[in-house]
């Protein structure tokens, strides 16, 4: 650990992400996930992570990687959307000091994940 770097050259992260959804939920075996969406051309991985394909709550195919040595997960990409990777938050070498901002995916929160009233909150998948 870490098997990756952020470098962020064109955008530093501005936003984090709760996102709630059952996929979130079963990968991290907790209440869901905490990302950072930044552009993938930042990013510098430092080994080969391993790769599982699912169908996301949204329909949408999605690409999780986590570390094939300690099972941590690392980002998500859609099929889709392969500029993007959504980098979970706790895994960064140097978080940022970012409150979260916005909680995705709400309606299928676990009873126990507490949600900031400040925060902002969408239902399922935000645009
Ligand atoms: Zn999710």
């Amino acid at each position: 650990m870490p098997l990756y770097d952020y470098a962020p050259k064109s955008a530093p992260v501005t936003e984090l992400r709760a996102c709630h959804c059952t996929c979130c939920q079963k990968a991290s075996g907790s209440g869901g996930s905490v990302n950072a969406v930044v552009p993938s051309a930042d990013v510098q991985i430092k080994g080969t992570p391993r790769r599982y394909t699912m169908k996301a709550d949204s329909g949408r195919t999605l690409h999780r990687y986590f570390c094939g040595e300690c099972g941590s997960p690392i980002y998500s990409q859609r099929d889709a959307n392969p500029e993007r990777m959504v980098i979970r938050a706790g895994t960064l070498d140097n978080p940022p000091p970012l409150q979260i901002t916005a909680h995705i995916w709400t309606k299928s929160k676990a009873g126990w994940s507490h949600i900031d009233a400040g925060a902002k909150q969408v239902a399922g998948q935000p645009d």
